[in-house]
């Protein structure tokens, strides 16, 4: 232990859930019980997708910030904010990236959603531990345990309730810890006296029987991932909370097990029981694994770092935030060593060298000024000169890492904005800008036809928000134009082509010749829509040599290959959007071996990739969205009909208990645009819904 001690007692985690779930409610009351906030707010219920937006701005109370850092039982809980809404695919992969274990609220009306589906699967991708709250327990058609079944169908998870809701419904008045087989009820108006009583007599027969059941289950299921467990099970040793406890979180951060609370945010219970669990069974920063990145000069070197102060410092800037009083703030998440004000940092991306001249902890609307912090912390640093993008590796000028950057999807709608006043125009860029930098799939480009100014992001809400954020960050009003899709192109076929280019430089003559099989491939995954591999490739007029792979050309060579083709995928032969979808494999390369340029190899693929791209049936693919609706009884088909007219294949219709209906759908991007005012009229504002991108599909 030793040195790590210093950053025990941490907690860096997030709260994931599908819109609506509960999560700022949840977070806010966090925020109270930890004497963060002095006054809780409400949310009413009811509101739309799109008041979801506006309320959220303007309750302004929870996070506001990116990180906040509260503090229960002698422990600092730093909770990262991650975006209700999955069209900012962006930020939730980035909040997963600085996270260690993290939260997951469910309406335990509805389960499982399909919103928190992809969440879920992105944070089993990241291998980050979680535990479930099962929240809104008191509201009509609840259900703990069919509930918790849908995270074993949908989620494929092993599921462990560590507790049982005590009377249903509006009825819901207490949680059984099944770890200490204790009531514990929440009283005082704002439910902060946690009362614990180990007297069950005062369940029914039946209620003491669920409780008992549910005990077991638990036991079977911590047992069987631990023998020394089991040996004292099966001995008849009593096993003591404790031991429980700590079985628990082991198997959860093997990620073996997903412990299960249960509560109601709104109605104040449960709460404090899901801080305990955040600290007895979500990582600590040392308990996860040790950080990899790369070598900043040669991306193919791996270093790995032990998540530790002792060692060299690293960081990640996750999220970038103006702020009217301090300028820029830039969150970062410490890996290893630490950091004092006054010390330089170092940017391997752009190989800027800085002094760090302030630096804050965040608590909810205020924040703390720090001069030194350590592996495992989350801060922002203000002021810092330089230019900087969110996904930065900060790191030491002697010592370089670089960790690999967010992945950034790229924007599939675009809208014309201009300012209401034409004296804005200088305050919109520069707002513009910052919010680009803050959000890199957000983009902002000069159209060079019309000269207007152009915002790309990954959905109308996502424009919407930004235009709103103009607005109310940095007082500029705009419209905007109707937004319009960005396609992509691909093709269908595949071919062998070759392409020979020479050229005269100082009367030498300099030639490259290629050939490569151009063949389609998948372009589920857009961000590897451009293979290039080369089992073996023929040296041409070195026939004597081996042939090599394309990993074995040096790596001069191999970057301009690379480049080559992606110019050759930026534009299609269809409609000049970009190309995704397409395999390219190296057969032959022949080079002057005395003189030749990797521009001119460059050129050539990208010669080579647009004469096939122009063979291969060319085809354009445009975006679709997945469409998910809930719907109050009576007004389904009005739904269906209207979404059958966008194109919309259906997926699933289910009907949950309170006979709302939820609707899956896959819908092309450009037929939902203005969905939220047609459902609204649809179903008399009693609909909700979410979007977010789905994949591409031949127009
Ligand atoms: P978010 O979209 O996940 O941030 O969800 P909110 O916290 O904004 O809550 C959505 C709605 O559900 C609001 O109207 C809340 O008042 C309501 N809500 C949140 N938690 C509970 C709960 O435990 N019980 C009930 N009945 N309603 C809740
Ligand atoms: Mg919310």
């Amino acid at each position: 232990m030793g040195k790590s001690q210093r950053v025990a007692g941490r907690r860096n985690i997030g709260i994931m859930a599908h819109i609506d779930a509960g999560k700022t409610t949840t977070s806010e009351r966090i925020l109270y019980y930890t004497g963060l906030i002095r006054k809780l707010g409400e949310v009413h219920d009811g509101t739309a997708t799109m008041d979801w937006m506006v309320q959220e701005q303007e309750r302004g109370i929870t996070i506001t910030s990116a990180a906040v850092t509260c503090q229960w039982q002698d422990h600092h809980i730093t909770i990262i904010d991650t975006p209700g809404h999955v069209d900012f695919t962006l930020e939730v992969e980035r909040s997963l990236r600085v996270l260690d274990g993290a939260v997951a609220v469910f309406d335990s009306v509805h389960g499982v959603e399909p919103q928190s589906e992809m969440v879920w699967k992105q944070a089993d991708r990241y291998g980050v531990p979680r535990i479930a709250f099962m929240n809104k327990l008191d509201r009509v058609g609840a259900d703990f345990s069919t509930a918790m079944q849908s995270m074993k169908e949908k989620l494929g998870a092993v599921t462990a309730a560590i507790q049982f809701p005590l009377g249903e419904e509006q009825e819901f008045w207490g949680i059984t810890d099944l770890i200490t087989m204790e009531i514990v009820t929440f009283a005082g108006d704002d439910g902060s006296e946690v009362k614990r009583s180990a007297d069950l007599s005062v369940l029914t027969s039946s209620e003491r029987e669920a409780i008992e059941d549910a005990r077991e289950q638990l036991l079977d299921i911590l047992t069987a991932g631990d023998d020394a467990l089991l040996d004292r099970y099966i001995s008849g040793h009593e096993i003591s909370a404790d031991q429980l406890r700590q079985a628990l979180r082991q198997q959860t951060l093997a990620l073996k097990v997903v412990p299960v609370l249960c509560g109601s945010a709104l109605k104040n219970k449960g709460i404090q029981l899901l801080l305990e669990a955040i600290i007895h069974y979500l990582p600590a920063p040392e308990d996860v694994e040790r950080v990899v990145g790369f070598h900043p000069a040669d991306e193919s070197k791996k270093i790995e770092l032990v998540r530790d102060p002792e060692e060299m410092f690293s960081a990640l800037i996750f999220k970038m935030a103006g702020d009217t009083f301090a300028g820029m703030l830039l969150y970062i998440r410490i890996y290893s060593g630490e950091i004092r004000v006054g010390q330089s940092l170092f940017n391997p991306r752009t190989s800027q060298r800085v002094r760090v001249q302030s630096m804050v902890r965040m608590r909810a609307s205020d924040r703390d000024k720090i001069t030194h912090a350590v592996a495992g912390d989350i801060v922002a640093l203000v002021g810092l000169k330089g230019s900087y993008q969110t996904g930065d590796t900060l790191c030491q000028e002697g010592r370089k890492i670089l960790f690999e950057s967010l992945y950034v999807a790229e924007p599939v709608m675009t809208a014309a904005i201009e300012c209401e006043s034409t004296s804005d125009g200088a305050k919109l860029d520069k707002a513009l800008k910052r919010l680009a930098m803050e959000d890199p799939s957000f983009r902002v480009e000069e159209d060079p036809e019309t000269g207007q100014t152009v915002i790309k992001g990954m959905g109308e809400l996502h424009l919407e928000v930004m235009i709103d954020r103009l607005a109310r960050e940095f007082q500029v009003k705009t419209q905007m134009g109707s937004p319009q899709v960005s396609y992509r192109e691909t093709i269908a076929g595949e071919g062998v082509f070759k392409k020979t280019v020479q050229r005269e430089v100082a009367s030498a003559k300099q030639w490259v010749s290629l050939s490569a099989r151009i063949y389609s491939r998948s372009y589920d995954n857009p961000s590897a829509s451009l293979e290039i591999a080369g089992g073996s490739i023929t040296m041409t007029g070195d026939h004597d040599q081996p042939k090599v792979s394309f990993e074995d050309l040096p790596q001069s060579t191999r970057e301009a290959l690379t480049a080559g083709f992606d110019d050759g995928a930026q534009a299609g032969p269809l409609l000049g959007y970009p190309v995704i979808g397409v395999g390219i494999e190296l057969r032959e390369m022949g080079v002057d071996k005395d003189h030749h340029e990797d521009s001119l190899l460059r050129f050539a693929a990208a010669q080579l990739l647009r004469d096939a791209l122009r063979e291969l049936s060319p085809q354009v693919l445009e975006p679709t969205m997945c469409v998910q609706v809930f719907v109050p009884e009576g007004y389904g088909s009005h739904v269906l009909t209207d979404l059958k007219s966008r194109g919309a294949a259906v997926e699933s219709i289910q009907i949950e208990k309170g006979g709302e209906q939820s609707i899956c759908s896959v819908v092309p991007l450009k037929k939902v645009f203005g969905y939220a005012k047609d459902l609204r009229s649809i179903t008399q504002g009693r609909a909700q819904y979410s979007m977010h991108f789905h994949g591409y599909q031949p127009q």
